[in-house]
């Protein structure tokens, strides 16, 4: 089972939600993670910050309705 982790945003540039969601690294099949994550509704977020126990801390993921790049805090 792949780990992963999902959540809403709402898009800083024209309001839509967006719905993302982000599968944690696992550095043995990272090549399997970009197929499991293709869900047409969802966004792939990805993170640009970490935290020491491996769930993300800062999250980017791409506007579906206006292709604006949104970075937001990974809150649970
Ligand atoms: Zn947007």
């Amino acid at each position: 089972m792949i780990p992963k982790l999902e959540g809403q945003t709402e898009c800083k540039n024209c309001g839509e939600e967006i719905k993302w969601i982000y599968v944690i690294p696992n550095k043995l099949s990272d090549r399997i993670y970009d197929v499991h994550t293709a869900e047409p509704d969802k966004a792939t977020a990805k993170a640009i910050s970490i935290k020491e126990n491996d769930e993300p801390e800062v999250l980017i993921a791409r506007c579906m309705q206006c292709d604006y790049t949104n970075t937001f805090d990974y809150t649970k």
